[in-house]
């Protein structure tokens, strides 16, 4: 299989080039040029661990790499950093399912793809003898940036610099973050939101003089966003786990359609969905479940993506996203792979922070539904799910889980419903107790941590004995304008 660049036919390159690349040099995204049709046999896909379904999946994408290397790159993946053998488990709830991503070493989704991205980006490297320092450079909402260096610390021959907004993550997550070992390993806080940050990556990706500079020291950008398809990949893998063990605990019928509701920011989560059924998967109905940053819910409404609106910080951070760099990805299917009416409609997002979709959304967008949850709508469903339930959910999934009982209401889905659960309620303490009613006011990061585990929690997870009393390694702060600069004397060793 070849990847070929969303904004320029021509940039066609295989999965390892376009892993160590991140993103294209004309500033697209790389796409897969075909989509093969494969047989699905659920007897035989009902049984598959977890690593075995990884296997089936990426070998269809990642078909440069041999049988042996990319066993191995899952191997070491998919492994006890999970708490849980089958890495990502089912609840039931109700009549709903709730796909539990959050058992990695950060308690947050991103782990199943970042777990394996730098196991693949290594081997890639080696395929295309290139011998060069790769520099991970990732603007983080929160979860990005812990997962990615919890995947890329002491890994050599990497460095990786990590971009949050000040005042724009959860506590816990900030600790994660600035609590991380590893020598090649970089945090800086922005003055500036998560958007302003993502952009300036965009940037420094598409500075061909800062590329330049770099290259002559043997050291190239890559990306661990879920721009880079080596991180957007293994995320297909637990569209086709979670059906098939709903097929082996006859929960659902080889061949029904299932929906997925996925809390959504990038659009690298449900994009993962979409290609799932790219490849024969039997999904109903995408979900794209929004926060109060109601862009993706607006554009599949209206058929105008506007990003000119206030950037609103909700409880539920790791969504808080005006410019959903995947959503670039899913355009472009959705106008037929057309590059040239794609680079048509990102230059008007440039210029005018606005597009269009030149055609009916409700036609070439089939596969979805918009559906958004405020915060208060948010946090009285993590309230009504745990009184009725018992199962404590984080404020992501409370977005996805109210969005999904609004259009239960309005009877809009049909089958059974899988609602992906990004994030462990450990990470969101503050949020998840307000919720269920506790008056956290006086509470240090300890007391949320215990607020937490006395609802039925279990043993802490690893994630959270680490950062109890881990010491700040991390406080550079920087403005968005200042990030180059940053960048350059960390790379280039004059910090
Ligand atoms: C990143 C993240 C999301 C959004 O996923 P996208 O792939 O960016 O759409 C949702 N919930 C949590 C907890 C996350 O960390």
């Amino acid at each position: 299989m070849q990847f070929k660049s969303t904004r320029n036919a021509d940039n066609i390159v295989t999965a390892s080039q376009a892993i160590i690349q991140g993103l294209a040099t004309d500033g697209g995204l790389y796409v897969p040029s075909t989509w093969p049709e494969i047989e699905l046999d659920w007897d035989v896909l009902k049984d598959y661990s977890y690593q075995e379904m990884a296997y089936f999946v990426m070998s269809i994408f990642f078909d440069d790499f041999s049988e042996a290397d990319l066993k191995a790159c899952i191997d070491a993946a998919y492994d006890e950093k999970f708490d849980t053998d089958v890495i990502a488990p089912l609840a039931k709830v109700g009549d709903d399912y709730y796909l539990e991503l959050f058992h990695g070493p950060t308690i947050a989704f991103k782990d199943l793809a970042l777990q394996i991205l730098p196991h693949l980006m290594k081997k890639s490297a080696e395929m295309n003898n290139n011998t060069n320092e790769i520099a991970i450079l990732t603007a983080t909402s929160g979860d990005t940036g812990k997962a990615a260096m919890a995947g890329f610390a002491d890994v050599p021959g990497t460095k990786i610099i990590v971009f949050y907004p000040q005042g724009g993550v959860s506590s816990i997550q900030e600790k994660q973050m600035v609590t991380q070992k590893g020598d090649n390993t970089f945090v800086v806080a922005i003055e500036g939101n998560f958007d302003d940050a993502q952009t300036e990556v965009k940037n420094l990706f598409n500075d061909e003089a800062l590329r330049a500079q770099l290259a002559a020291e043997g050291i190239q950008f890559s990306s661990a966003n879920s721009m880079n398809i080596g991180r957007l990949i293994p995320q297909v893998v637990y569209y086709f786990y979670t059906y098939a063990q709903l097929v082996k605990f006859e929960e659902i019928q080889a061949g029904d359609a299932l929906n997925f509701v996925v809390p959504t920011g990038n659009f690298g989560d449900i994009l993962a969905g979409y290609y799932g059924k790219r490849l024969g998967l039997p999904v109903g109905k995408l979900v794209c479940a929004s926060n109060d940053n109601t862009v993706l819910y607006d554009f599949f409404n209206t058929g105008v993506y506007d990003k000119n609106r206030p950037f609103k910080l909700t409880i539920s951070p790791s969504m808080d996203i005006l410019v959903s760099s995947n959503f670039e990805r899913m355009l472009f299917h959705a106008l037929g792979d057309d590059t040239d009416q794609l680079v048509a409609l990102m230059s008007d997002l440039n210029t005018k922070g606005s597009y269009t979709f030149p055609a009916s959304v409700s036609e070439h967008f089939a596969d979805y539904i918009g559906e958004y949850a405020d915060e208060d709508e948010t946090k009285t469903e993590i309230n009504r799910v745990f009184s009725n339930y018992d199962y404590l959910i984080d404020p992501h999934t409370g977005v996805a889980s109210a969005s999904l009982q609004k259009l239960k209401d309005k009877n809009a889905l049909e089958g059974a419903n899988v609602v992906v659960s990004t994030a462990s309620p450990y990470k969101f303490p503050q949020a998840v107790l307000t919720a269920v009613g506790e008056d956290v006011t006086d509470y240090d990061d300890d007391a949320l941590v215990a607020g937490i585990k006395q609802f039925n929690q279990g043993e802490y997870p690893n994630a959270i004995n680490e950062i109890r009393d881990a010491e700040v390694s991390h406080n550079r702060v920087s403005t968005v304008t200042g990030m180059k600069d940053l960048v350059v004397n960390i790379l280039l060793g004059d910090a």
